[in-house]
């Protein structure tokens, strides 16, 4: 099923994250096993900004589950990646768009994980919404994806951006029709 390999996807990103904090804090002063390398300097802000990437993260599935399926019983895991599987599980008797938003929530977020891990290429592997290229590159500077085809503008000339959200929803969409035309 899409969803899961998606889910799980963005779980083991979301721990890779986890670990990468975990180890940061480990390694720098104040935080047990020092590292001549790393000074609290140049980690302290990625550890604060991956830190609240991941809280970020948990708070905006439980805030979906709690909007669109309360009276959740179970409780949140306590381990971050967990929150995906936990999501599914509690959605799993909604309806099919309570799924779709669930899973395209999911697949944003994998995005995201693999961005701010630096792995900014995965936007390559997403065709561009407006031309069907794979010419998508990252651009930090307005936090989306921008195409490299130089006939694909926008009305105003501009080159054609999109958002993480907008790749997501497109690959969760083909994702279904692949899967609708398969049965
Ligand atoms: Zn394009």
């Amino acid at each position: 099923m899409g969803h899961t390999d998606t889910s799980t996807k963005a779980a083991a990103q979301l721990a890779l994250l986890v670990d990468y904090f975990v180890e940061l804090r480990a390694s720098s002063p104040g935080g047990g096993r020092r590292s001549p390398t790393r000074s609290i300097e140049n980690t302290a802000p990625l550890n604060v900004a991956t830190l609240s990437h991941i809280h970020a993260s948990v708070r905006e599935i439980k805030e979906y589950v709690d909007i669109e399926s309360p009276g959740t019983m179970e409780p949140l895991p306590k381990d971050p990646a967990g929150v995906y599987d936990w999501c599914i599980r509690n959605t799993e008797h909604d309806d099919e768009a309570v799924k779709r938003r669930r899973d395209t929530l999911i697949y944003r977020q994998y995005l995201e994980h693999k961005i701010l891990a630096g792995d900014v290429k995965i936007v390559r592997r997403h065709r561009c919404p407006g031309c069907g290229t794979v010419g998508l590159h990252w651009r930090a500077s307005v936090g989306s994806a921008v195409c490299r085809n130089r006939n694909c503008r926008t009305p105003d000339g501009l080159a054609s951006t999109w958002t993480l959200a907008h790749l997501a929803a497109e690959n969760i969409a083909d994702k279904e029709k692949r899967s609708r035309r398969a049965t």
